[in-house]
């Protein structure tokens, strides 16, 4: 990396003036100016160069700059490039065959949106169209997007802003060992009783007007917490007994992220709609979608879907997915991440909350993992935001930047990470917390 501070302070100030960030106090902020990257690594305009444990929103699945898939991008451009959804177009096509084929049998078709916020916003709707039934049940610490019926869904503080959202939405909460709910002491009671009050929330809210439970496969933003053994299974059987459809959300643990293509591969449910979005094609365009099952697809087979978008599967965007695809499954990036995770970064990230009292808690799989940062390990009180913040400031210092999400550090690689940049990662996450805990 070179140093440009012309460019650096030009970016910082046109930012400042103009441009509105979200989620964010504009004064109060000042993003640090990104000049490139390259793999694992991003650089700035001063000459510092960082090893990336966020792939920036949890989405650049490839890696930066992965060359395969900015020529496919490139060749892309070159054709025709805006094709409206009512005109067939080859790299849609591909792109709906290639993301159906990753999904189990039975679930085929593809409605493409520009993210995961509209895909979430769609699969409510269809749900509640096939269905005929109007309220959807979502998790409390989830997030779903920042749409009308994303927020909605989204169980944590960053709905609150937007309320009142639409109605129809209830929330249960979901398993979560570190704080249970339930008191829960083990995975298998932790799931036992989550079920057990989902299926309570389902009687009190009458499961005739109930049309989805809406979960993440995995919860993302909210703290990777992965679903102890027999919860996703349970909550499809509550779903076909009551004919409720089951909507996983892949946005952020799909394609990759868990060490699967889906993070439902894991635990072999089958969901009736599953929405995606960033590591479909490592957000180098955007994108996102809807898989839909047939009997869902059927419903608007003769009735049109009310329902579109003018860039519902913008070409740029879908031959990135299809290019994205096939790279990952040629340069065998999903069994990658799946590796690294089970050899490397979970020993790794374990072995430092025995070195370190702050972190509570380790959990993950993949290339998708969350230390939860404590004041106290016996009370389990969340770390204070200024020493979150100090321990980011450790690691940024020393070259490597994890996504700091509330209490907890999330160490959420390119999928591409190899075991050796995995162990120099951990090398300089170990340094930062000595040094900010000192
Ligand atoms: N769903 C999940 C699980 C997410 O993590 C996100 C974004 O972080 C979204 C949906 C929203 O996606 P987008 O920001 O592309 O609208």
């Amino acid at each position: 990396p070179s140093v440009d501070a012309a460019r650096d302070s030009r970016v910082r100030e046109l930012t400042r003036a103009h441009v509105f960030t979200s989620w964010s106090a504009q004064a109060e902020i000042d993003p640090l100016p990104l000049a490139g990257g390259e793999g694992v690594w991003f650089w700035d305009h001063q000459g510092r160069r960082y090893l990336d444990l966020t792939s920036q929103l949890v989405n650049v699945n490839l890696g930066y700059q992965h060359p395969r898939l900015v020529e496919a991008i490139r060749e892309a451009a070159g054709g025709l490039v805006t094709v409206a959804p009512s005109f067939a177009e080859e790299s849609r096509a591909e792109a709906a065959a290639a993301v159906a084929g990753l999904a189990p049998a039975g679930l085929e078709k593809v409605f493409f949106t520009n993210g995961g916020a509209e895909a979430n916003e769609n699969a409510v709707r269809m749900a509640r169209l096939h269905t005929g039934r109007h309220k959807v049940l979502a998790a409390y610490r989830s997030y779903h997007g920042a749409t009308a019926a994303a927020i909605a869904l989204t169980g944590e503080p960053r709905r609150w802003g937007a309320e009142p959202s639409i109605p129809g939405v209830v929330h249960f909460w979901g398993p979560y060992l570190y704080r249970s709910e339930f008191h829960s002491s083990t995975p298998e009671e932790e799931a036992e009783r989550a079920l057990r009050h989902l299926r309570h929330t389902v009687a009190a809210e009458g499961p005739q007007h109930v049309a989805a439970i809406v979960l993440e496969t995995v919860v993302g933003s909210n703290g990777v917490l992965v679903p102890p053994p027999g919860y996703l299974e349970g909550v499809r059987e509550l779903c076909d007994e009551h004919g409720i459809l089951l909507v996983l959300d892949e946005v952020m643990a799909g394609f990759g992220r868990t060490g699967a293509w889906f993070a439902f591969d894991h635990w072999g449910v089958r969901p009736d709609l599953v929405t995606f979005a960033k590591g479909v094609n490592s957000g180098y365009v955007p994108l996102g979608g809807v898989i839909l099952s047939d009997e869902i697809a059927d419903t608007f087979a003769h009735t049109p879907y009310p329902g579109g978008l003018t860039y519902s599967g913008h070409a740029l965007a879908t031959a990135s997915a299809v290019a994205s695809i096939r790279i990952m499954r040629e340069e065998r990036v999903v069994e990658n991440a799946a590796e690294v995770g089970e050899r490397t970064l979970g020993p790794g990230l374990r072995d430092l909350a025995e070195r370190h009292e702050v972190i509570g808690d380790v959990r993950g799989l993949g290339v998708f993992w969350a230390l939860e940062l404590v004041a106290d390990r016996e009370t389990r009180e969340p770390l204070p935001a200024d020493r979150v913040k100090a321990i980011h400031r450790a690691c940024v210092e020393r070259g490597v930047w994890p996504l700091m999400m509330g209490n907890r550090m999330h160490v959420v690689p390119p999928c591409v990470i190899t075991s050796e940049e995995a162990g120099e990662a951990l090398t300089l996450l170990d340094e930062a917390l000595a040094g900010a805990t000192a």
